[in-house]
């Protein structure tokens, strides 16, 4: 229990709930959140809610509160877990991660940030010059990964739109030396469309706001996004958000990460030539299709470094290939149009996975020789999307759901084998925990030949043919006896499903409507990369002159058929994203923080029960309590123990004489009568319900 939290403030773990129930969860919840504690466990799991206002809690002597101390031994706080997993991986060598989950606006970016400032400010007792300089750089780079990552939505003002996964290096000190950022799943949809109410990528209102006007006369861009089709839907939005004092701040971070004057140019350039590809309109000349505005088209020339024949070529023309043969074939107005924004979408994705490479290539460890130095350790960050349930549920809410199941099972896994290895290193005898193993739902989405994903590629090999009615079929026809896979057909008198239209799958988290229109997902995520807009880019970027450009396409070097050779798949590229994510999670010491979003309007009032009390249900955290007590519900060593408990037994007090501590501890128990409930491991004491905890705390009160 949690030293100077008194239970006014309801209990600081969950797992000493009197019975775990989903009310008295939500009472708890709820009760610490009305009185400003936003952080509770469930053992070693942070619950966080955004409080959605300034707390007084992350400043320099809260940090000197939790550093070095026990996750016990304060009221729960992201530090502690921090901390935790900085000690784990000092004193026992271990790579750690913290994964942190919610939905959007829970408070994940935010969760992510502090701990990452705990860990820097902790760190580097001696001011080494380098170690500041890595430091200086792995907090900058949230800078720039924001800037062109994140966006105004209807939910949050600044809603990260891609998945990331922050490594940090550290040296035998304890230092940190450098790190690694892996990207996942850009919502590159947002370049083109915003919802009412939203905005896109906050690069573009920064650039338009807050670059010098000789620059956007080189660019040829003018201030108001009204003018640009792409962005004007969010462009009067009124926010708090100061775009010109951040394209400053943007800017100066990313020299300060070491990007060269021609690379922020050219991303510039990038970001222009996006926005006048949005303004391009199309017509028809009898059968020939054309652009209608041609001033553009030298300005991208321009922009894009390349030759206007190019750029009219890559906005015209699609090149098929088909088995040798490069065919190439005019587009109609529609196609050109549609491959308009596909290569919009296209150049944003591959500007935004430029700039992390960047940032990869400038703080990835060098000169670290493990062989003088010992192994150099890992903390891993990961912040990410949580489920989604939409009245719409897209290709992305699928790709994001099945993310989610990805992450439960390592869950699963590395909560229940963390569990089983302490109790074996202690000596105690194991107990099978029965819970809800979601492994069934991750098959039912990756299995090879059976799952969702490889009906989905055999779709798309199938360019042209497929229609969702055969992509449902498809499913129907290897998933008919799935227990988590339903659809209209198969269950024809659910009247939410409609035939042709969806498919559903229970998730561990509830039930979701995949709407089809998979198919023009199909195209956006599967073919386009090959069909229309790679040999577009094949073409316009291959044959550009800014070298920074080209290095953006590497496909440049190849000839046109090896690019069309058997390309993978979007789905199978996220696939095997999530699955080389898991793996590398997996072989870390995890922790968790799960968070909370109280209400929909950003108050720091309103603790909307039902709202919240659903993300509990789908963030299995009542299990998660269940699977922790199934065991036992607390466990201490037994000096620590007896440190806080020994005034309750005259065997203890004030010291004891016994040969070990685990006597002393065990005649304790005995003496109160709770020696029934506990267990004796080698270093600690087990405690199997949490009522005994209480007696222990309420007595220590008496006496204290
Ligand atoms: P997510 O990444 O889960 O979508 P964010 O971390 O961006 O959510 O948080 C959304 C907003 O909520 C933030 O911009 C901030 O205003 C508020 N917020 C989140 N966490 C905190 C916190 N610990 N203290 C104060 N405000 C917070
Ligand atoms: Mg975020």
């Amino acid at each position: 229990m949690a030293e100077h939290e008194s239970l006014e403030f309801g209990k600081a773990d969950f797992v000493l709930l009197d019975n775990v129930s989903m009310e008295e969860f939500m009472a708890n919840l709820k009760l610490r959140f009305e009185k400003g504690r936003i952080y509770t466990y469930i053992g070693e799991v942070v619950v966080s809610v955004n409080p959605y206002r300034a707390m007084n809690i992350y400043g320099r002597d809260t940090v000197e509160q939790y550093k070095g101390r026990e996750l016990y031994e304060r009221p729960p706080h992201l530090f502690a877990i921090a901390d935790a997993a900085y000690k784990a991986m000092k004193r026992r060598n271990k790579d750690t991660c913290i994964v942190i989950s919610g939905e959007s606006g829970a408070g994940k970016t935010e969760a992510s940030k502090y701990i990452m400032q705990y860990i820097a400010a902790i760190t580097n007792p001696n001011q080494r010059a380098e170690v500041e300089r890595v430091k200086n750089m792995l907090l900058k780079s949230n800078c720039v990964l924001e800037a062109f990552g994140n966006a105004k939505t209807n939910r949050n003002d600044n809603s990260s739109r891609f998945g990331k996964y922050m490594d940090i290096n550290f040296d035998f000190k304890g230092d940190p030396i450098g790190g690694h950022i892996s990207n996942y799943l850009l919502e590159k949809s947002r370049v083109i469309f915003q919802q009412e109410g939203e905005r896109s990528f906050h690069s573009f209102y920064q650039l338009l706001r807050g670059a010098p006007d000789s620059l956007l006369r080189s660019l040829h861009i003018q201030k108001d996004p009204a003018a640009y089709n792409y962005i004007k839907v969010g462009g009067h939005i009124k926010s708090c958000i100061n775009d010109g004092a951040d394209f400053k701040a943007v800017a100066d971070a990313m020299k300060v990460i070491g990007f060269t004057g021609d690379e922020i140019q050219t991303v510039y350039k990038i970001l222009a030539a996006i926005l006048h590809l949005g303004n391009l309109t199309f017509g028809v000349d009898g059968d020939v299709t054309l652009i209608e505005n041609t001033k553009l088209v030298s300005v991208l020339r321009e922009l894009l470094s390349t030759k206007e024949e190019n750029v009219e070529k890559a906005l015209l023309y699609r090149t098929v290939a088909t088995g040798r043969d490069v065919i190439e074939k005019q587009h109609t107005e529609q196609e050109a149009s549609y491959g308009r924004d596909a290569l919009a979408k296209a150049m944003y994705e591959r500007l935004f996975c430029w700039i992390v490479g960047r940032i990869n290539d400038i703080i990835e460890v060098k000169n670290y020789d493990a062989r003088v130095h010992g192994k150099n350790t890992v903390i891993g960050v990961l912040d990410i999307y949580g489920f989604e349930i939409f009245q719409n549920n897209s290709f992305e809410q699928f790709c994001i759901n099945y993310c989610n199941e990805k992450l439960q099972q390592l869950f699963i896994q590395l909560v229940l084998k963390q569990e089983q290895e302490e109790y074996q290193r202690e000596g105690i005898p194991w107990k099978h925990i029965d819970y809800f193993n979601n492994q069934i739902i991750v098959d039912l989405v990756e299995q090879q030949h059976k799952g969702i994903f490889s009906v989905l590629d055999e779709a798309c090999m199938n360019v042209g043919k497929v229609t969702d009615e055969v992509f449902l079929q498809g499913l129907n026809g290897k998933l008919a006896k799935h227990a988590h896979y339903t659809s209209r057909k198969l269950s024809p008198t659910d009247k939410n499903l409609e035939f042709d239209r969806d498919f559903r799958i229970r998730h561990y988290a509830g039930d979701v409507i995949n709407l089809l229109p998979f198919h023009a997902d199909l195209l956006c995520w599967s073919l386009t990369p090959v069909a229309v807009d790679l040999l577009f880019m094949f073409l316009l970027c291959a044959s550009s002159s800014n070298t920074v450009l080209k290095a953006m396409w590497p496909e440049g070097k190849l000839s046109i058929t090896e690019v069309t050779k058997r390309p993978l798949t979007a789905a199978t590229l996220f696939k095997n994203s999530m699955i080389s994510l898991v793996e590398n999670l997996a072989c870390k010491e995890p922790y968790y923080v799960r968070c909370i979003k109280p209400n929909d309007v950003k108050s720091p009032l309103l603790f909307e029960i039902e709202r919240c009390r659903h993300q509990v249900e789908y963030l299995g955290l009542l299990e998660n309590v269940r699977v922790r007590r199934a065991g036992f519900a607390y466990r201490q060593t037994y000096p620590r123990f007896l440190q806080r408990y020994k005034m309750i037994s005259e065997f203890t007090w004030p010291n004891h004489d016994l040969p070990s501590d685990r006597e002393a501890v065990k005649k304790l128990m005995q003496g109160c009568g709770f020696d029934h409930d506990a267990a004796y491991g080698k270093t600690k004491v087990f405690i199997r319900t949490p009522r005994t905890l209480f007696s222990l705390e309420e007595q220590r009160a008496e006496m204290v």
